[in-house]
């Protein structure tokens, strides 16, 4: 199975990357049952579901209230947040590799040192997948 090459990958990504920044929002949508009054029969147990945004400003706390419209949107809007994280990660990964791609070439030889001569030890460019740390979250 042939894989995009880093490249198109890379391409790929800063394009999931740009559509999700469009409309990025770090925070949580939080559900909530409220009672609206004694006659209403929300009183017997469930209440009525509501929606705010939880969502740190300037280092503070804000709760937004949604109606429903904005709960929809809302939701879109913090799930970017952990695409864009995920993307990240994986943007970082491309790039490592692109960088490991570029092996010293002949452009860079010293003139005039060595006579063709080009061996280079310890320089090994092996694809391993074992190198994937898990990151803790946070
Ligand atoms: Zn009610």
């Amino acid at each position: 199975m042939k894989q995009a090459s880093w490249k198109q990958q890379k391409q790929q990504i800063l394009k999931d990357l740009n559509d999700h920044m469009d409309f990025l929002l770090i925070g949580s949508v939080v559900t909530y049952k409220h009672k609206c009054c004694k006659s209403c029969r929300c009183n017997q147990g469930k209440g009525h579901p509501g929606h705010y945004l939880s969502a740190n400003i300037n280092g503070k706390t804000k709760n937004l209230y949604l109606n429903k419209e904005a709960v929809d949107q809302a939701r879109l809007m913090t799930q970017s947040y952990s695409e864009v994280k995920t993307l990240l990660k994986q943007l970082s990964e491309v790039n490592y590799r692109l960088l490991r791609e570029k092996k010293p070439g002949p452009g860079r030889r010293q003139a005039g040192q060595q006579s063709g001569l080009e061996k280079r030890p310890g320089v090994v460019i092996k694809s391993d997948a074992s190198s994937d740390d898990h990151q803790t979250p946070g």
